[in-house]
């Protein structure tokens, strides 16, 4: 028997008169059916086995070209960075510095395991039969071509023929998980009807579904007119677990669609009261339908948004902070005007010129930071198991006699930044630069340090430890800890000089204020070497004067955002800033 499916919406016929779904028997309708389409079969070529897809590499190639090389200009640049690179947190620095280490590969994308290579056309049972007996491999077939149909978004057809033939060998019985994939598939394609069809299956045949059903079946009905059911299944979902933020979205994005804007409100205040952090596009969907209503009530709530972003350090995409943009410039009777800039290093906005708030900790912020560092970090924390509390305590009472610091070292960090010269030299060029600037200098280093040897020179350390206190500990404790604890211990004005970027320690702090406070602090503190000249002339890297983040004065906001193809950072912040004031 030889079939094909040509129309979308005549698969459903197929599944209608399943047997399961109690609407009649099988056969019968399904060779109706099948008679239908065979007139047709040989007018056409159906498919191709071999499609090798020479197309698909080359999309492979330039996308990752494209991650290689974010932005124009970047090309061939390499040999400047040292003199030319961007701020330490600046966005896309760190992907910079990777690609600056010879080290780190490419992560070159592995083929599909192929045996087979994938259809491009809806097959018939024959050829379908054909490509199994093909099918060397050990799992089940009709699972791995389904997920791999799934995996390179085959075209509906194409799966709809899989279905078809699956389902006649089966007596019109489909497993679940199948049918999840081809879902998967009318989604990713948008065809809402067929959607819709499965929905109905789907209904009938089971009583309730696993989240990722669902979550399906909400992003496909949220087009439709049906969008309410979306919510249905959303409720359906709350029973066993939080929705996640893409549900939410997909129901948010549904109502305001459908121009319900209460039930969007409604439903990112839920989301909100789950502590869970919104995608950055549930947030520009409200900005986008926001220029179209003249509302006080959604003006200030909007405003909140933005808000929400200051407090959570979040930053919008490109296109999200063109429609805040355009949301303001919307705004009746408010005369805002909006442009993208850049901040100063001044911290002067290059558009109108205001002042952006300080990177300085206040008084307050710094003794909290401290006193969490201080007390629950470095004294409570598993993660400096690697340090002795004697040691930990010889070191605070070392800490005790001095004097605050004006500069804390990481030596051996900072002995190494410069493979090519011996380490003792390179951290008597920074120490001696900075000691002439009558800045008080602590080096911690390790006890090895002090031995002779070709890296470490005696006659060095012993200059080195004329120009600054030095502590030098156990070959294996951690230097963070006591890095941290020196320079806080100090005050708000010392800085500390490491290459290491100490993210672990931010994850292990306990709570978001305390992170936040963190990284602030550590913009602010945190000297980075970019250069060593020879004839030992050091360059440190400015330290940015102004906060990155969302920020006000009434009639005017301040909005870092992140360039789309500029790969950043947990720990960058980025460099672009749209500024928004009224004009009056
Ligand atoms: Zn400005």
């Amino acid at each position: 028997m030889t079939f094909c499916f040509t129309g979308i919406r005549s698969f459903p016929k197929l599944w209608k008169s399943n047997p399961y779904l109690g609407l009649g028997p099988a056969h019968s309708s399904v060779c109706l059916f099948l008679k239908d389409c065979y007139g047709i079969r040989n007018q056409q070529k159906w498919f191709s086995l071999k499609t090798a897809s020479p197309q698909n590499t080359k999309a492979v190639n330039l996308l990752i070209a494209k991650a290689r090389y974010p932005r124009k200009g970047d090309k061939g640049n390499k040999k400047q960075v040292s003199s030319d690179s961007p701020h330490l947190f600046a966005a896309g620095a760190a992907k910079k510095r990777s690609q600056m280490n010879p080290q780190s590969k490419d992560h070159v994308l592995s083929p599909v395991r192929d045996t087979i290579q994938l259809p491009t056309k809806p097959l018939n049972s024959e050829e379908w039969d054909k490509l199994k007996e093909d099918f060397k491999g050990k799992a089940n077939f009709e699972n791995w071509i389904s997920s791999q149909m799934a995996h390179c978004r085959s075209s509906v057809d194409v799966a709809k023929s899989l279905l078809a033939w699956v389902a006649a060998k089966n007596n019109g019985i489909i497993g679940y998980d199948l049918l999840v994939k081809y879902l998967y598939l009318c989604v990713f394609h948008k065809q809402t009807s067929e959607v819709i069809d499965v929905y109905e299956i789907m209904k009938t045949r089971y009583k309730s579904l696993e989240s990722g059903g669902n979550s399906l079946l909400i992003r496909g009905l949220i087009h439709s007119d049906r969008w309410r059911e979306a919510l249905l299944l959303l409720e359906d979902i709350k029973k066993v677990m939080i929705p996640s933020k893409k549900n939410y979205h997909d129901c948010i994005q549904g109502a305001l669609l459908h121009q319900d804007v209460k039930t969007a409100w409604d439903l990112y205040q839920e989301l909100l009261g789950h502590d869970v952090v919104p995608m950055l596009e549930t947030l520009k969907a409200f900005f986008d339908f926001g220029k179209d209503i003249k509302d006080d009530q959604y003006s200030n709530k909007l405003l909140d948004i933005l808000l929400y972003l200051r407090n959570n350090q979040l930053y919008p995409g490109e296109s999200f902070a063109h429609s805040v943009k355009t949301w303001f410039e919307s705004v009746p009777g408010e005369q805002w005007k909006g442009q993208f800039t850049t901040i100063q290093k001044s911290g002067q906005c290059l558009g109108c010129g205001k002042t952006i708030e300080s990177i300085r900790l206040s008084p307050e912020e710094y003794e909290f930071l401290k006193g969490k560092i201080l007390r629950d970090v470095i004294d409570g924390g598993d993660q400096y198991k690697k340090t002795t509390p004697q040691e930990l305590k010889r070191f605070q009472n070392f800490v005790k006699h001095c004097p605050p610091f004006d500069i804390v070292i990481d030596g051996l960090n900072v002995a190494k930044m410069f493979p090519k010269s011996r380490e003792s030299q390179v951290l008597l060029d920074v120490v001696s630069q900075l000691a002439k600037q009558n800045l008080r200098l602590l080096v911690l280093g390790r006890k090895h340090m002090l031995r002779q040897g070709s890296r470490w020179r005696r006659d060095e350390m012993e200059m080195v430890q004329k120009q600054a206190s030095c502590f030098f500990a156990d070959n294996i404790s951690e230097d963070d800890p006591f890095l941290l604890y020196a320079t806080l211990h100090s005050g708000n004005h010392c800085k500390f000089i490491t290459k290491d970027l100490m993210r672990d320690h931010k994850a292990c702090l306990p709570d978001a204020k305390t992170q936040r406070l963190f990284f602030k602090w550590q913009q602010g503190h945190q000297l980075a070497i970019i250069n060593r000249l020879p004839g030992s002339k050091i360059t440190f890297q400015r330290i940015l004067s102004h906060d990155t983040v969302v920020q006000t004065t009434g009639d005017s906001w301040h909005i870092p955002y992140d360039e789309d193809l500029v790969e950043r950072y947990s720990y960058e912040v980025p460099t672009k800033w749209l500024c928004l004031h009224r004009q009056t």
